[in-house]
């Protein structure tokens, strides 16, 4: 089981099973709305986040889409659409233990890459795409 929360610890949550889906996006929207140099961003099984504590109030930032955050502290958690939730991996309290090493795992991928700052280096060979993933 993943634990995480915001910054204040306002807003925790836990979720069971491990990742299916891992994106970087290095859009401007979520530049802007986490203030990091790109977002990292996992995707659950449907229904297997359970928040302990209040849920994240939610900025509607495109059609939609909602970005999930505490209104306490300001931390970003989610960005979801309708039946999709995935949860920003800086809230998780040990991102760390994310194996990224076997890609057999789960998908991830890079979207929005034409976006990406030009002084962000990666060395990853994760599949790297202009917008959407297809
Ligand atoms: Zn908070
Ligand atoms: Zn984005």
């Amino acid at each position: 089981m993943w634990t995480g929360g915001c910054l204040c610890g306002a807003i925790r949550y836990e979720v069971r099973g491990d990742p299916i889906y891992i994106g970087h996006c290095h859009c401007s929207r979520c530049r802007k709305s986490s203030g990091a140099a790109f977002l990292t961003a996992a995707l659950f099984p449907k229904d297997s986040i359970e928040w302990t504590t209040q849920v994240p109030k939610l900025y509607p930032s495109s059609a939609g889409v909602d970005r999930g955050f505490c209104p306490n502290c300001g931390s970003s958690l989610t960005f979801q659409s309708p039946g999709r939730l995935l949860l920003l991996i800086g809230s998780l309290d040990r991102p760390e233990n994310v194996d990224m090493s076997d890609p057999r795992r789960f998908e991830a991928n890079h979207v929005f890459f034409s976006e990406k700052l030009p002084w962000i280096h990666l060395e990853d060979d994760l599949p790297r795409f202009d917008r959407f993933a297809t």
